[in-house]
């Protein structure tokens, strides 16, 4: 394509946002790179609304596949993703390349944990929070506040929704204005969610991320949204003077202990990660006949079932063993499909 024909392109593609934002503050949403931890419903819709409105790199990171029971709030998943138990984070690529193939989107099919959160935001403008968790989110605030990295909290249950920039150094952090919550350890049940306070959520959450990534805003206020009210407040947030992890750098989930067996309650899922390093040869997987109903996406991920267990299976090692929360099922599953498929 010529030089003067992608120029014309850009501008015909964007001139209702060009009349209101003009080319700078366009062409600063195409270089600006993004990290979304999570690809549910408030990821994906973030991710959808960044890659329309120009945004030039987005990262989607998420460990899962997608199901039925999404569709009904993720506006870019469909039936066919589910039918197929695509992971969300390549659905999501997929999707994100057919609205605007100008965008680099890269899917990490992943779960995101202290070892490898600092090497999924190190390169970006701009953290995401996509997630469905506490641990998960003070995990992104301390390594956002280690490397410096802008993040939007989202969070959404029933009605209501939260959102905020975090921005370190100049506002507060996560842990300042919540210094405790919930977290996986204490709360195991999945909490009902409406569509519209997604939308009305990640819709404030979108204006904050973009004035941030277009003029440099630094918004320091916590927006609180009420879909049942329709009401959405905002509330100033000071930076607490004696924070742990903004103010004295204790990194306590960065710093947490891999636990190699772990359950993931709220998800009915065991994850277990090698001890050591090592590389899934998946020619070998596919031609063992281990795992039934096999799928392989991007060469890195094998989605299958075994014993009657589906299961989710990365190439680095990581597995995912859903429908129960039995270590030791998992253990033995884990056995039979790595043993002899290791390179
Ligand atoms: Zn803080």
């Amino acid at each position: 394509m010529s030089i003067r024909k992608g120029v014309a392109d850009f501008i015909e593609r964007y001139s209702r946002q060009l009349l209101v934002i003009g080319i700078e503050k366009q062409l600063k949403l195409s270089s600006s790179r993004i990290a979304i931890i999570g690809c549910g419903a408030t990821g994906s819709s973030v991710a959808e609304a960044l890659a329309r409105a120009g945004v030039g790199f987005i990262r989607i990171v998420d460990r899962d596949v997608v199901e039925m029971n999404n569709i009904h709030r993720t506006h870019l998943f469909k039936e066919e993703d589910a039918l197929k138990r695509m992971p969300k984070a390549i659905a999501c690529r997929k999707h994100l390349k057919e609205i605007n193939s100008n965008a680099e989107v890269e899917a990490i099919v992943d779960d995101v944990d202290a070892d490898n959160i600092q090497d999924i935001i190190g390169d970006v403008d701009l953290v995401i929070d996509g997630t469905d968790n506490m641990d998960t989110r003070y995990l992104i605030n301390e390594a956002c506040v280690k490397l410096g990295k802008p993040w939007v909290m989202i969070g959404v249950e029933r009605w209501y929704g939260n959102t905020k920039l975090i921005v370190p150094e100049k506002t507060a952090c996560l842990k300042c204005f919540i210094p405790r919550a919930r977290t996986r350890e204490n709360v195991c049940e999945i909490l009902g969610v409406m569509p519209i306070a997604i939308n009305l959520t990640v819709s404030v959450a979108l204006s904050i991320a973009i004035r941030y990534l277009i003029e440099n805003e630094v918004d320091e206020y916590l927006y609180i949204v009420d879909a049942y009210e329709a009401i959405i407040e905002k509330a100033y947030v000071r930076r607490n003077s004696s924070c742990p992890v903004c103010i004295h750098k204790q990194f306590d989930f960065l710093r947490r202990e891999r636990e190699n067996v772990k359950i993931l309650c709220g998800a009915k899922a065991v994850k277990i990660v090698p001890e050591n390093r090592i590389e899934l040869d998946f020619a070998k997987l596919t031609n063992s006949n281990i795992v039934k109903n096999l799928m392989v996406f991007d060469d890195n991920v094998a989605y299958g079932v075994v014993d009657g267990f589906e299961v989710m299976i990365l190439r680095n090692g990581k597995l995912f063993v859903k429908g129960t929360t039995d270590k030791s099922c998992a253990l033995e599953l884990y056995k039979k499909i790595v043993n002899g498929v290791t390179k």
